[in-house]
């Protein structure tokens, strides 16, 4: 098997919200057997504490406290190889940290740098020594450049907004296509605008276009490409 500089298979797969990342990271991690990371949970975890402590997405010094908490006891569960749960220290934040509240401020708080170094840090920490897949944002230009296999997702727009809405409903909240289609763009503009690490393509990541793609057509897309880079059997 022929992996990374640390021999361990890491799988970076980014791209803009609602494009599929979660659903496919996990049929591959499922899959192949690899430690699966939402890096956008532990983002989206700091958007909530920074909520319900009332500290302001410009006040750089409460978030990196927040950050700091976070790191210290944010932990990953896949239950029943099915669903990842998110845990912060005896607290399990699944839900919570999917409240429409603090989607809305996800994105200005990972602008913050300070955030961001305690955030990729954490991410490293949890794929060392462990075969991984992680998505995000910036996992192929920042988190793990060295990754052998990079993959960004994208998706029309509107599949987007039709994905994420039916989500959505599926947990009862019942949303209107175009203010998803509005948030998730909204997020994207700050997402890849930012200073640093903005969301983008590495220079070396394999596009997909899931649009007309199921997710079992991704994930074997994804399986295929790291059978024929040798990094599975
Ligand atoms: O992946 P998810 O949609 O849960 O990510 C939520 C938000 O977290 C993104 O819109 C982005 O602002 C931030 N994020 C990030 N870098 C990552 C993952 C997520 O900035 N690697």
């Amino acid at each position: 098997m022929s992996t990374d500089s640390e021999g361990r298979l890491h799988l970076a797969i980014d791209g803009p919200a609602a494009a599929g990342k979660s659903t496919v990271a996990l049929g591959v991690a499922q899959r192949v057997g690899l430690t699966l990371v939402d890096s956008g949970s532990m983002y989206r975890a700091v958007a909530l504490l920074s909520l319900e402590d009332d500290v302001g997405t410009d006040d750089r010094d409460a978030l990196l406290e927040i950050a700091r908490r976070v790191a210290a006891s944010f932990r990953l569960e896949l239950r029943d190889g099915e669903t990842l749960r998110v845990y912060l220290g005896e607290r399990e934040g699944t839900e919570d940290i999917r409240a429409q509240e603090g989607g809305r401020r996800v994105s200005p708080v990972s602008e913050e740098p300070g955030v961001r170094t305690e955030m990729v840090r954490l991410q490293r920490c949890l794929v060392e020594g462990r075969d991984a897949v992680v998505e995000g944002r910036d996992i192929g230009t920042t988190v793990l450049p060295d990754a052998p296999l990079k993959v960004f997702l994208t998706a029309s727009d509107e599949e987007r907004a039709h994905r994420r809405a039916l989500e959505m409903e599926e947990k009862g909240i019942r949303v209107d296509r175009d203010t998803v289609l509005r948030e998730i763009s909204r997020r994207d503009e700050i997402d890849s605008s930012r200073a640093v690490s903005p969301l983008r393509p590495a220079a070396d990541a394999v596009p997909i276009d899931t649009t007309e793609k199921t997710a079992a057509d991704v994930v074997d897309e994804i399986i295929g490409m790291l059978a024929d880079k040798g990094l599975i059997n």
